[in-house]
């Protein structure tokens, strides 16, 4: 469902992305992981277009990620969750989940509002609806940017460092929504530090080091038989 060929990014005189390859099939969860200024974030904000990528080819569901075409589809295509839950502060939870589909979509607002309600069920919060975001705990907040994400019945989540900046006893519920999701056959793309998830979840994981791809195998061959030096360092460093 996403081919990335060849995928270069410049920043200038910055080479961030120096000819990335990966293609994920419909239902996988792959993780990625890989040291600090790596690529990562710029990779994942490539597949849907918070970033255009310099070279290289990049297709999500048939959809051939170009210059400003095709901007919308893949919008709605691709679901995305940020470290920092970038939630609209002056709307209600309710209202965060059901503005998209409203506004993009024009599904009607009743429509709208009781989908979103049965998404914050699924995540969790449903007695939190009518509250605004900084009265919730992070890991509600970022609970709801995923449901928010979800309301657009994308085809395609990515996550970058969704539990980062949360306090350890709300890591595990937003995970567990992960989990939840990737179990009902959602793609996924993730990154994350969180090894537990990666071994437990992910079907495939990649490690990226100076814009590169290094490694692409499954968690526990990762863990147990890493065959690049900086991954061995890497590993050292995180468990
Ligand atoms: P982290 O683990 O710290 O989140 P990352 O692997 O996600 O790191 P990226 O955010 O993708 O790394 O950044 C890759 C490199 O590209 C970094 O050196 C960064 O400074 C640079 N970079 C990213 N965005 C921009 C930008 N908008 N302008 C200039 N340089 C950028
Ligand atoms: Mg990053």
């Amino acid at each position: 469902i996403i081919v990335a060929e060849n995928v270069h990014k410049h920043f200038g005189s910055f080479h961030a992305l120096r000819g990335v390859n990966m293609s994920v099939q419909p239902g996988e969860v792959v993780v990625i992981i890989g040291p600090s200024g790596s690529g990562k974030s710029t990779f994942i904000r490539t597949i849907n277009r918070l970033e255009e990528h310099s070279q290289g080819t990049i297709i999500v569901d048939g959809i051939e990620l170009k210059d400003g075409q095709n901007l919308d589809a893949i919008r709605r295509e691709v679901g995305m969750v940020f470290q920092s839950f970038n939630l609209f502060p002056h709307l209600t939870v309710l209202e965060n989940v059901s503005l998209a589909p409203t506004r993009v979509r024009k599904v009607p607002k009743a429509q709208a509002q009781q989908r979103g309600m049965e998404l914050l069920a699924r995540v969790g919060i449903e007695e939190q609806a009518h509250k605004y975001p900084a009265q919730l705990s992070g890991g509600q907040q970022q609970r709801v940017a995923i449901a928010r994400a979800l309301a657009m019945d994308p085809k395609v989540m990515l996550f970058d460092e969704p539990t980062s900046a949360l306090d350890p006893e709300m890591i595990k519920e937003v995970l567990d929504v992960m989990k939840g999701l990737a179990e009902s056959g959602m793609t996924m793309l993730v990154v994350t530090h969180e090894m537990g998830f990666a071994r437990e979840v992910a079907d495939r994981l990649v490690f990226f080091d100076e814009g590169n791809i290094v490694e692409d195998t499954t968690p526990d061959e990762f863990y147990n038989n890493p065959q690049h030096e900086r991954a061995k360092q890497f590993l050292g460093k995180i468990l």
